[in-house]
């Protein structure tokens, strides 16, 4: 299939998932295999977090012909925290386009945890990458808006429209956030030291925090990562939301960013990209196939939900989502599946 990025055309892998019932059942496999996993903490540095149950567990696939299958506790909200970022950082590359993001923002691993001070300094204030929060916040700082207030209705209704309604603010959360998060207050004064932050960084952090104390279900994540993996589409509501290359340049920084240090693990284990907040939320790609959701408090020491990994391993294969799997082409040619030459 042929498509135009950027001006060029260009031919996009893509592929299909089983049949419905097998999706349903492959889905709720998933959750009965991995609810019984206790390992992880749930995170309790922004305090109301440390509230969560750490048995709540919520799997969902959203197809790219907007099929939702979920299994679980698909009804608990929970906020997005980090997962906003990649979000965030879709719709600012639409804005500015591949070159200027690449250049301000970066695209490389900084093999250091999220919210990471020593990264910047090491990095002459260089951001490193959107998914770190000094790269988040250098994204949010160049979301357009006159004032932090249109930023912010910016955010609110691009993240919407990812996941195909008007999600709502956790006031709770967000308070509890902004109380405590010195460190983040930190990072943004150091980033504008180095001339990376053009605005107030304190009003930086204060969107920033609000996008991350968005509510949301697993199936809403899975909703919002099928329109990453449906060229921009998303495909409950069928309106485009960015462009199709913004999700190819978005789904490569998370395969690369997307679980901080344990990136290399992630894609190891999984073979997709990916993005995990602290709340237990995991969003995770199979670009052209599906949007997978997870939630599930507890975490690994870098941040990410440990049931929630191992749900979607689980998925990535036996629905065959890992994008370097593949099989020697005499096999296929044996199933009658090969080109006419
Ligand atoms: N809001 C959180 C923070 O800035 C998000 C971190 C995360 O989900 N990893 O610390």
């Amino acid at each position: 299939m042929d498509v135009t990025v950027d001006g060029v055309a260009q031919s996009v892998t893509t592929g299909n998932l089983p049949q419905w019932s097998e999706v349903e059942s492959l889905v709720e496999a998933a959750h009965r295999r991995c609810r019984g996993d206790t390992e992880g903490r749930v995170a309790d540095y922004i305090p109301v977090l440390a509230q969560a149950d750490p048995d709540w567990f919520a799997v969902s696939v959203a197809e790219v012909d907007g099929t939702v299958h979920s299994s679980g506790d698909v009804d608990v909200a929970f906020s997005i925290q980090s997962i906003s970022k990649a979000f965030v950082y879709a719709l600012v590359c639409e804005q500015l386009g591949h070159a200027a993001v690449r250049e301000r923002i970066g695209v490389n691993n900084t093999g250091l945890p999220f919210n990471s001070v020593i990264a910047v300094e090491l990095n002459n204030g260089h951001p490193m990458n959107p998914m770190v929060n000094a790269g988040a916040m250098a994204a949010t700082a160049l979301v357009p808006g006159r004032d932090p207030d249109e930023q912010w209705q910016f955010i609110h209704a691009g993240l919407s429209a990812f996941a195909g309604h008007a999600l709502q603010v956790d006031e709770e959360v967000f308070l509890s956030e902004s109380q405590t998060n010195q460190r983040n207050r930190a990072i943004a004064r150091l980033l504008e030291s180095y001339g990376r932050i053009a605005l107030d960084p304190l009003a930086v952090v204060d969107v920033y925090t609000r996008q991350c104390s968005l509510l949301v279900t697993a199936a809403d994540l899975a909703v919002m990562g099928a329109t990453l993996a449906d060229g921009g589409v998303n495909p409950v509501t069928g309106r485009r939301v960015v462009s199709a290359g913004v999700c190819r340049d978005t789904l490569a920084v998370l395969a690369a960013t997307g679980a901080y240090e344990r990136s290399g693990e992630w894609l190891f284990e999984i073979g997709l990209p990916g993005k995990s907040g602290v709340a237990g939320g995991l969003v995770t790609i199979a670009p052209g196939k599906a949007g997978i959701g997870t939630f599930s408090p507890p975490l690994d020491p870098a941040g990410n939900s440990v049931r929630g990994q191992r749900a979607t391993a689980y998925l990535s294969r036996v629905l065959g989502l890992n994008i370097f799997a593949s099989q020697a082409h005499t096999l296929a040619a044996n199933r009658g599946t090969h080109h006419e030459h």
